[in-house]
């Protein structure tokens, strides 16, 4: 029996002038950590998204120990960190040397909760020797990450204000987001430094890679020099500082350079997929789709849906369902301040990341969805909605 392909929740879209590109590389021996690709694929993409300066690196996590480092992050400041995000966030704030503070997400949008910002920013903390003090833990608040997860804006005007009122700096990760857009902005032009990810499941990918973007000279120009080991001098070994090995090799971003020529039908696809599986799912009872706010235009990169009902076990039921179909479904990140490394950090009024971990899942969600796939997805979807509830009735 020929049993139907698994169905990835996501798979890289690889085309266009990738394999010309590559070859140039290959052809010229410019396959390490410069070359003409690298300064090409920062400034297109930085162009794209609307800043001056984008410096390449080796993937998203060393942009943002980078963006916290240049940002000002010292040891034992305080960042403050979404609790629903990739683990990445705030592990880069401890190589810093610094401690993440855990916000809510907003229920409306899944995003880092601004209300719960201010009310922590303005009641739990205090203004002391030049700087924003954390009452309980005596240590400075130096910056806010937020973090624009699952394709999708984060409510930025509160949190510009909040930082422009309390001096503090906006580091975006936008990781996830390339292209989408907040009251017509491109994420990761809001604040004062952005990260990107071109990881092999992120909307365009250079195998592994990221990128710092800044409108700032001497910050771009500082990521430069300490990604590639503070090296003082172009001929010799000097060096004044302890620098990092963290830049994007040429071989990669010239798949990125191709990658960036796809970016916008990518994004037209994405959103296609998202109003398919809107519609489909509009009518089905204990289930709501991933909101989008009236001044976003997410890229949907993992569309995800929430399923409403008391039984805790019911999200992995469900992906055990799917994955009997053949389909890769996957939740979210368990919150961070569940982890055990995380457990004693501060978690400030965290009532909504938990709800949306125990209910919300992602499906596939690839650029190259098949129309005949994602009707398998959907109709999976609707059989075991249709199923549990004629079995809830029938237990009744
Ligand atoms: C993927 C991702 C990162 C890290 O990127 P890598 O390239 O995998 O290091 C950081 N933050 C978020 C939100 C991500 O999704």
């Amino acid at each position: 029996m020929n049993l139907p392909q698994t169905i990835p929740l996501w798979s890289p879209e690889i085309r266009g002038n990738a394999w010309r590109y590559a070859k140039e590389c290959l052809d010229t021996n410019w396959v390490s950590s410069a070359g003409p690709f690298v300064d090409r694929f920062e400034r297109i993409v930085a162009e794209t998204v609307g800043v001056r300066h984008g410096v390449a690196t080796m993937n998203g996590t060393s942009a943002l120990h980078m963006a916290l480092l240049i940002a000002g992050v010292e040891p034992d400041a305080e960042v403050i960190v979404p609790s629903l995000t990739f683990v990445a966030c705030a592990n880069a704030v401890r190589y810093c040397g610094a401690w993440p503070v855990f916000m809510d997400a907003d229920p409306a949008t899944w995003q880092m909760d601004p209300e719960k910002v201010r009310d922590f920013l303005t009641k739990e903390c205090q203004w002391k020797e030049g700087g924003l003090l954390n009452r309980k833990t005596g240590r400075p608040i130096r910056a806010i990450l937020p973090v624009h997860i699952l394709g999708h804006p984060c409510d930025m005007d509160p949190l510009l204000e909040l930082a422009h009122q309390h001096q503090l700096t906006v580091i975006e990760d936008a990781a996830e987001s390339l292209g989408a857009t907040y009251q017509g902005r491109r994420v990761g032009s809001l604040g004062d430094i952005a990260c990107l990810s071109f990881n092999g499941n992120k909307i365009i990918t250079t195998g592994g890679g990221g990128m710092i973007l800044t409108n700032n000279p001497t910050w771009a120009e500082r990521a430069r020099y300490l990604t590639t080991q503070a090296k003082d001098d172009p001929e010799e070994y000097v060096h004044s500082e302890i620098g990092y090995n963290y830049r994007l090799s040429n071989l990669a971003a010239a798949l990125g350079c191709a990658q960036m020529e796809s970016l916008l039908e990518f994004i037209r696809r994405k959103v296609e997929i998202a109003k398919a599986y809107t519609e489909a799912f509009s009518q089905l009872p204990d289930l709501s789709v991933m909101p989008t706010a009236v001044w976003a235009q997410p890229i949907y990169w993992l569309f995800t849906i929430r399923l409403h009902g008391s039984d805790p076990t019911r999200g992995i039921q469900f992906i055990r369902h799917l994955a009997s179909r053949g389909i890769q479904a996957r939740r979210l990140w368990r919150p961070l301040h569940r982890l055990p490394m995380y457990r004693e950090n501060q978690a400030y009024r965290i009532e909504a990341a938990d709800g949306l971990y125990e209910e919300a899942v992602s499906l596939p969600s690839s650029v190259g969805l098949q129309p005949g796939d994602q009707q398998r997805v959907m109709e999976s979807v609707q059989e075991f909605l249709k199923t549990r509830s004629l079995s809830l009735v029938a237990s009744k």
